[in-house]
């Protein structure tokens, strides 16, 4: 999911729909506003759909007056998965005794069933199948005075990955869980800040980027400053290693580097990794572009675009259900025959999940005429699900838990098919001695099993990590 908020501006809800947008990337099942103006109190707007076609009408932006406003683009990854209701869409807000809050959650709760079971079981009346909402019920137990206070006590509850951004009538609240899993930034905008999960949301309202959120911190923003405080037991940091791979936009900055850059330098590993002789080097775009870039500029086999993308269609592996997503390649890729007929091509893209996307892939290439198709991924072998905010599917559907990389290569029916080691990546995102394996630097747990956080709902359900 993408969370933003800004607090000091003239209404806040134009720029909080422009961040919005440039943050689409990271969920574009729904979205949702809130802000508060000392005359109309808090407004909300919950939409499905894209922030382009719900938050530019002035019918509705007009609702949403004041200095101050969230907002919430959503991608399920719990909950009701595949059919969302509407007041699953967030921010979510409550009503407390000092006054009302309102919170945009970005990752996910592992202990999210053991805290509802018992907050129902003490009388919380859940409006939602959202994890997130237990964040609002926790603090409408705490006895806390304020509601900074409250929050931080709610969210010493609370396991797995959060980024937040909550506001009350007067503050603008931003949170990192003390692993720091998903992203969170700080900007200056005008006279105003604003908190974004990436640093491309901040240019796009014209904000200065400052810093990004500490793991374990909590700002408390005012129109007149900040206040930060680590309410939480320091903890290693083990940022997620795949916001770098593929979740966030290569524009924005991340750990003080350009997704970009990381990403090319990825490619580079990649190609280091794993030669090939071959005619052209060509990205499944977008997600495998700056990767393939790299690729090609490591090994001097030129770059072509053999795969054409339409700019019409949203990340296929966001839609929520399988039946979409098998449509949803070709809608959005075509080969582009001129260029790959007779060629041997070097396939880049950033991961293989469920292998539904290369398979397709694999099949339109050659169909087109290509002579051999190597496939080399940005990531290792996706072998775990993660627990933490990103929607990969159950074990039994991950290609790499069901197969060695032999077998992978046998059904995706390629030439080859190779992936940049764990320690490869961990060189191309900064870490000059690679992974340092008795702390690693990075949540990799897709990659490698190891959980930072034990995702205790799952394993009571039954999950064996
Ligand atoms: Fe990121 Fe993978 Fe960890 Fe999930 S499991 S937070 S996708 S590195
Ligand atoms: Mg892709």
């Amino acid at each position: 999911c993408g969370i933003f908020g800004v607090v000091g501006v003239t209404d806040a809800a134009n720029f909080v729909a422009l961040g919005l947008h440039a943050l689409q990337h990271r969920g574009q099942e729904a979205g949702g506003i809130v802000t508060h103006d000392a005359e109309v109190g808090f407004q909300s707007a919950r939409r499905f759909g894209y922030v382009r076609d719900n938050f530019t009408s002035q019918k509705v932006m007009e609702t949403l007056p004041g200095p101050i406003g969230i907002g919430h683009v959503r991608y399920s990854t719990s909950g009701s998965k595949g059919q969302t209701a509407i007041r699953d869409v967030q921010p979510f807000f409550g009503e407390f005794a000092m006054g009302g809050a309102a919170i945009a959650h970005n990752g996910n709760i592992t202990n999210a069933n053991a805290l509802r079971r018992e907050l129902i079981e003490r009388g919380s009346i859940f409006q939602s199948s959202s994890d997130s909402e237990c964040i609002i019920h926790l603090m409408a137990r705490s006895l806390q005075r304020n509601i900074p206070e409250r929050m931080e006590d709610a969210l010493r509850r609370v396991e797995g990955a959060f980024s937040v951004v909550a506001m009350t009538r007067t503050k603008l609240i931003g949170v990192r869980d003390p692993l720091g899993v998903r992203p969170l930034v700080l900007g200056k905008l005008g006279d105003g800040y604003a908190l974004s999960s990436e640093t491309c949301a901040l240019d796009i309202v014209g904000a200065e980027f400052i810093r990004e959120i500490e793991p374990g911190e909590m700002v408390v923003i005012t129109a007149s400053g900040i206040q930060s405080h680590f309410p939480f037991r320091r903890q290693p940091s083990k940022f997620c290693i795949f916001e770098h791979v593929y979740f966030s936009r290569p524009d924005s900055i991340l750990g003080g580097r350009s997704v970009y850059e990381t990403r090319e330098a990825i490619g580079r590993e990649l190609a280091k990794e794993n030669p090939v002789d071959a005619d052209m080097v060509c990205p499944v775009p977008d997600s495998g572009t700056p990767a393939a870039i790299g690729y090609s500029l490591q090994s001097g086999i030129p770059y072509a675009m053999g795969i054409i993308r339409n700019q019409y269609m949203g990340r296929t592996f966001i839609e929520p259900t399988e039946s979409i997503r098998n449509m949803g390649v070709r809608l959005k890729l075509n080969v582009n025959r001129a260029l790959v007929k007779g060629k041997r091509i070097i396939l880049v893209d950033d991961s293989v999940v469920r292998g539904t996307t290369s398979r397709k892939i694999k099949e339109m290439i050659l169909d087109a005429g290509a002579a051999e198709v190597h496939f080399r991924i940005a990531s290792p072998p996706t072998a775990w699900p993660c627990f933490y905010g990103v929607d990969t599917p159950d074990r039994d559907k991950l290609l790499a838990a069901t197969m060695t990389e032999d077998e992978m290569r046998e059904h995706l029916g390629v030439d080859s098919l190779k992936f940049i080691s764990l320690d490869g990546l961990y060189r191309a995102v900064g870490e000059a001695k690679g992974r340092n394996n008795s702390c690693p630097q990075y949540c990799d747990a897709c990659f490698s099993g190891e959980y930072p956080v034990i995702p205790s709902d799952k394993v009571e359900s039954g999950f064996v990590m």
